[in-house]
């Protein structure tokens, strides 16, 4: 049996984005399902839009999802020769034409057909006038488009798709400047890559004909296509690649995991029963193009929030730290002095949705000194604080054993003493620990900050409150 071989194909021309990745998601399942071979192909014919920072950012973005390729990335930047060598042998065996009619005489065109209700073609002039063949005046190449039947394909999503050729015009294969045109490049890549399976996003789907006539031309195998739906924004827009806020690194700087944005693009356009859950495996195992709907699908912000706190929850603890980590790198906060990562998930999974709040809320693990917001500090602290901290103080400083278990106790003790509610206590130490009126419970938050933070901040406060109130 042949082997399967898919490919992601993005144009290099801005970040990333959610609609692009979920189709390089779908060709990558497809693949790995198959037990084939997934493709990355960096299609930058187009010199003045494609950028190296955008290729950069597609391989970051593959590498954090971990849509990992097995071949590339190829550069159809450097496959001009052969994409040329073809164009000059087709022209030999009049499979295309040069054509020189200038921009003034296309515009007419294009004016006279629209003025009749007509959709705008090439009207093949040079096809059929040969007389400035000889003529050493700026030219393109154009492909002999077959002028008449009908030229269709089964899509794998959307069933048989019929066009007449007459639709099409003997689009351009080489620009004047003897660049090759999209159209071109991707079939013969297609071909040379043997690319059985090529799964794109809908809006290709105009493209497909001229492609296959291409195929059909050069006399070989066309491979089967899958055009997948549209992904629209929250607003119901359609997410488009100049839209910096849906770039796929954006996800990750604002603390998403990639799993939970892996788990929610699998089911935009995609289902299997009413399983939302997938891990990776189970994502190869049941994606199947039968499963693929074919109305456009909502990327929908809340569920994916869900989805990562979900997952911030049930993914093993040391694998959120390594991602936890990066976002303390990112916000620039040093977790060398203080505890392990690992030990603030049990703590701060369940409040906090993503990892970017979770690393802005609990700062005060690791840094040694707070900012105080005073108006907080002054609303549940005063003068008649100072004794019970400088008792509490005591007692934490005399601690044998710094246990969550043993600050608990001294603080049920300290409240014995001035017969005050344990929450009273609680929310004074908490705010004199954290600066702020919520945090996990205050026992454990004592002792993840530990004992030298924890008594230099309670001196801190009662110098404050002595000074102050
Ligand atoms: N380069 C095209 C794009 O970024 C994809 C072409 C294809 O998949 O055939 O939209």
């Amino acid at each position: 049996m042949q082997q399967i071989r898919t490919r992601f194909s993005p144009s290099p021309t801005g970040l990333l984005h959610v609609g692009s990745i979920r189709t390089a998601l779908f060709s990558w399942l497809f693949a790995r399902k198959k037990e084939g071979k997934f493709l990355l192909r960096i299609e930058d014919t187009d010199f003045n839009r494609s950028k190296k920072i955008a290729v950069k950012n597609i391989i970051e973005s593959m590498q954090w999802l971990n849509i990992n390729w097995d071949e590339g990335p190829y550069f159809q930047s450097q496959r001009f020769d052969r994409y040329n060598s073809i164009i000059d042998d087709m022209l030999n065996k009049n499979l295309a034409y040069r054509c020189y009619c200038s921009q003034e005489r296309l515009n007419n065109l294009r004016k006279i057909q629209i003025n009749n209700g007509n959709k705008p073609r090439y009207d093949g002039y040079c096809r059929n006038n040969k007389q400035y063949l000889h003529l050493n005046k700026a030219h393109v190449i154009r492909f002999c488009n077959p002028s008449k039947g009908s030229v269709s394909f089964t899509d794998k999503v959307r069933g048989y798709i019929q066009f007449d050729n007459l639709e099409l015009d003997d689009f351009i294969i080489r620009r004047t400047d003897g660049t090759p045109t999209y159209n071109f490049c991707v079939v013969i890549d297609d071909i040379d890559m043997d690319i059985t399976h090529v799964i794109r996003g809908e809006d290709h789907i105009s493209n497909t004909p001229r492609q296959i006539n291409i195929f059909k031309c050069l006399n070989v195998k066309i491979p089967q296509y899958a055009h997948i739906p549209m992904i629209l924004s929250d607003n119901g827009q359609r997410l488009s690649k100049r839209q910096n806020s849906d770039s796929i690194l954006k996800y990750k700087d604002d603390g998403f995991l990639p799993d939970a944005l892996l788990n929610h693009l699998v089911r935009l356009g995609w289902s299997y029963k009413n399983k939302e859950i997938f891990n990776r495996e189970e994502m190869i195992t049941l994606f199947d193009f039968s499963g693929i709907n074919k109305s456009p699908s909502i990327f929908n912000t809340k569920k994916l929030v869900w989805l990562n706190h979900y997952y911030i929850n049930h993914l093993p603890v040391h694998y959120i730290a390594n991602h936890l980590t990066w976002q303390f790198n990112k916000e620039n906060i040093s977790i060398k002095n203080g505890p392990p990562v690992e030990e603030l998930i049990p703590l701060f999974g369940k409040r906090y949705k993503t990892l970017k709040d979770i690393v802005q809320n609990c700062s005060y693990i690791y840094e040694d000194y707070l900012e105080y917001d005073l108006t907080i500090v002054n609303k549940y602290l005063q003068k008649s604080s100072i004794p019970i901290l400088i008792f509490i103080r005591k007692d934490l400083e005399n601690l044998l054993k710094w246990s969550i278990e043993s600050i608990r106790s001294l603080i049920e003790v300290t409240s014995k003493q001035f017969k005050l509610e344990k929450n009273i206590i609680n929310m004074m130490l908490r705010i004199v620990i954290t600066s702020v009126n919520s945090s996990p419970p205050i026992d454990k938050i004592l002792y993840i900050v530990g004992k030298k933070r924890v008594l230099s901040r309670i001196d801190k406060i009662i110098l404050y409150l002595s000074e102050n109130s």
